[in-house]
């Protein structure tokens, strides 16, 4: 098997048969044999039926139906796991992202990467509650990863048949990331590709507290740097607290004016206010060390002994 297409699919009844259209009309020149796992994720609708009756037609589907929903990403995981190609795809089943794009990653599949994310162009989401928090995610993990990539949440990716192994090892969510892979030594690129708004009801398949929880997860998943800055925060405050302490103490002392007590007092409140936060920092990074331990995400990944 050459390629594998592994698309999650929850309650996705109304973009099935169109996605099943824009597949088929890009698959001819993809590379070949070729098969498309749609991952039933516990959807409630007519999304399993659909996707059967097309099946008929297009021999090129599978379809993995889970008991219970799942989530988008674990969805993805049993994807994989029950892949075969030597490269997989991955993209959301409704066709926000272009199935068109894809010849554009297995090129860079083609030219040695390991793992090829789409950078979303004209992204068509809503800004305060979508764009900003990713504003935030990329800033941040750009600066920890030896090939930054611009968009960290596109989910039209390509990734070597390597890469889908050694992702499907790791438990925890940060194995999501292309900073990961960058990390272990994999290459990682970019193309850019279209993003269009959610045809049918436009209603996201994810809640509320499954995008805060990603947004923290991304973030603290990615990279441990955001303990850093806490760490150097409670430094600084402290640091700056005592040295006014020392100066608002000696002025109380030789001008016994009041106002410079209350000076003093105040140092003294930053300081303490800093050593709490170095300390929540530092505890930070022991929980960053057990979360990367017990996701057994390794430090560095062999590539081959001659
Ligand atoms: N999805 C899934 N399980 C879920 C939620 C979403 O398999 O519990 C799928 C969904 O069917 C779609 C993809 O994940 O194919 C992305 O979901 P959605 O479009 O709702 O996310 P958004 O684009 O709003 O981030
Ligand atoms: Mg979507």
């Amino acid at each position: 098997m050459e390629l594998s297409i592994v698309i999650p699919m929850y309650n996705e009844e109304e973009t099935v048969d169109g996605l099943v259209e824009a597949l088929a009309a890009i698959l001819p020149q993809l590379p070949s044999p070729h098969e498309v796992l749609f991952v039933n994720d516990g959807s409630r609708d007519a999304t399993e039926q659909k996707l059967l009756a097309a099946k008929a037609t297009h021999p090129w589907i599978r379809v993995v139906n889970l008991r219970r929903n799942c989530g988008q990403h674990i969805a993805t995981y049993a994807g994989f796991d029950h892949s075969e190609g030597r490269y997989v795809v991955t993209l959301d089943g409704d066709l926000q992202n272009d199935p068109a794009d894809i010849p554009k990653i297995i090129e860079q599949l083609e030219a040695g990467y390991d793992v090829v994310c789409g950078w979303r162009m004209n992204r068509q989401d809503p800004f305060l509650s979508r764009r900003v928090p990713s504003l935030v995610v990329n800033w941040v993990i750009r600066r920890d990863s030896p090939h930054p990539i611009h968009d960290s949440g596109c989910f039209l990716r390509g990734y070597t048949r390597e890469a889908v192994q050694e992702l499907s090892q790791y438990s925890n969510m940060r194995s999501w990331f292309p900073v990961l892979f960058a990390k272990l030594g994999f290459r990682v690129t970019e193309v850019e590709v279209r993003h269009h708004a959610r045809p049918g009801d436009e209603m996201s398949r994810h809640g509320n507290m499954t995008r805060i929880h990603q947004f923290v997860s991304i973030l603290i998943g990615a990279t441990d740097n955001p303990f850093l800055y806490v760490v150097l925060t409670g430094m600084g405050a402290t640091l700056l607290g005592g040295v006014a302490l020392i100066v608002g103490f000696l002025i109380a002392l030789i001008t016994g004016h009041p106002q410079a007590w209350y000076w003093t007092l105040g140092a003294g409140v930053l300081g303490l206010w800093g050593a709490v936060v170095f300390l929540v920092g530092v505890v930070g990074e022991y929980a960053a060390r057990v979360h990367q331990e017990m996701g057994r995400t390794p430090r560095y990944i062999v590539r081959d002994i001659k």
